[in-house]
């Protein structure tokens, strides 16, 4: 079986529909989504109705539990502050539905999957470095955890002596006497100065991860969110990736 594992999608419909379509030419199985479908960008509506159609597993991202009011805005950034507010004004009451059905973390076989951490998922913690990636190694259930957030594919590994490795993403297959925290990348924000979509393709059988990079029309994806009235940084960032 090959699975795909994408995460924040932020609303930028240009970006799903080409990792869709990229997703045809790859033979994949089922397609599981991470979180943080909304929030950024200019199209939430249209892009829950795609991961509602495609996605068999839809967890939480911090950007939901900011449209459902579950999380207060306060110590965001302006930018983010005024982007989720933007989102809570244009989401419908079948999105805020849609949402509100999402989990926080799935377990299936060996794997685990959450948006930011596998501990306190709801605190929306970031794996960068080896003392969060120790934490999340203690917490994680199986022997891959799938998660994103940060938008930065990354890959952590820990021996059975606890010696914990830190990479950029990259294709590789995983050992049998370690453990795997694999981040994702993101869809429709990277952030690793690469402006293409990121994702990832699992194939449990090969036991091999993939990284795929897939560019879109980020110029069209820029006039919408300018029309949109979303703030310019959140415009500009798509250009470079960052
Ligand atoms: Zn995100």
């Amino acid at each position: 079986m090959i699975f795909a594992v994408i995460s924040d999608i932020h609303a930028n419909l240009e970006a799903l529909e080409a990792v869709l379509e990229d997703l045809r030419s790859q033979h994949i199985d089922t397609v599981y989504c991470l979180g943080d479908v909304v929030g950024y960008g200019c199209d939430p509506t249209r892009c829950l109705e795609l991961v509602v159609e495609h996605c068999d597993i839809r967890l939480m991202g911090n950007h939901e539990y900011y449209a459902l009011g579950l999380i207060s805005n306060d110590y965001l950034s302006p930018v983010a502050r005024q982007s989720a507010a933007w989102t809570q004004e244009h989401l419908t009451e079948e999105d805020i539905e849609t949402i509100s059905n999402f989990e926080m973390e799935a377990h299936l076989a060996d794997i685990h999957l959450v948006h930011a951490s596998p501990f306190e998922p709801e605190s929306w913690r970031y794996i960068l470095a080896t003392q969060e990636a120790q934490r999340a190694f203690d917490c994680m259930q199986g022997t891959i955890c799938f998660y994103g957030h940060s938008h930065l594919p990354m890959i952590f590994s820990c021996s059975t002596e606890g010696e914990i490795r830190h990479q950029v993403g990259h294709d590789f297959q995983p050992s049998d006497d370690k453990r795997y925290l694999v981040n994702v990348g993101s869809v429709g924000q990277p952030r690793d100065n690469d402006p293409k979509a990121c994702y990832a393709l699992f194939d449990a059988d090969a036991r091999t991860v993939t990284y795929r990079r897939v560019a879109y029309d980020i110029e069209k994806t820029q006039q919408k969110m300018k029309a949109a009235g979303v703030p310019e940084l959140l415009v500009e960032r798509l250009t470079v990736g960052q």
